[in-house]
């Protein structure tokens, strides 16, 4: 993990989907941080992920699809926490995520070794692999028994979703409980100066 990573909400370990979305943290506790900022830092988490084998690179352009998958994912988790409607835009592109990869690995024969299955396919299918991995977690976790405890961070500014450990649970990790709970205390000394 690059030192620039934050802590792991619950559920991050499990869902790759609900890792990605937290990828681009932002202005948390006034720290810019994005894991997925050049193609190595990208190749970098899906590695970390098991996503992808540890000898491939990502170029620029996969990059982009996994920071555009990325945003798509946003669009959905936002709209799933606060009821909105999400974007047919990003609907659209979870299912193309969903489908665009083959998820067979290929039959292969070799005279020293016979028949073997692989998942050795150029680089943009490693890829495609990778995003449909992700995109199918999106999914399961938009419909399936956890979608209830997904939850975006009730802490200002504070851009993550995470899996609600217990139903009241309204932040992402004792950090932003910590800050919330400070700017609460801090409002009450304040109210009670003035009065
Ligand atoms: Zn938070």
């Amino acid at each position: 993990m690059a030192e620039t990573s934050l802590p792991l909400v619950p559920g991050a370990q499990e869902h790759p989907a609900l890792a990605l979305v937290n990828s681009a943290a932002g202005p948390l506790g006034g720290r810019d941080c994005d894991e997925l900022s050049t193609p190595e830092a990208a190749t970098a988490w899906l590695i970390a992920r098991d996503l992808m084998a540890p000898e491939a690179g990502l170029q620029e352009h996969c990059q982009g699809r996994l920071v555009g998958l990325r945003d798509d994912l946003r669009d959905l988790f936002t709209a799933h926490a606060t009821g909105d409607v999400p974007t047919s835009a990003a609907v659209d592109a979870l299912n193309r995520a969903l489908t665009s990869a083959p998820g067979a690995l290929l039959l292969r024969f070799d005279p020293a070794t016979g028949f073997t299955r692989s998942p050795e396919h150029p680089m943009t299918q490693v890829v495609e692999h990778a995003m449909a991995a992700i995109a199918e977690d999106a999914a399961t976790l938009l419909t399936g028994d956890e979608a209830p405890l997904l939850a975006a961070c009730e802490a200002d500014s504070c851009p993550r979703f995470f899996l609600r450990t217990h139903a009241r649970r309204q932040w992402c990790s004792t950090r932003c409980g910590d800050r919330v709970r400070a700017a609460r205390a801090y409002a009450r000394k304040r109210a009670t100066k003035t009065a």
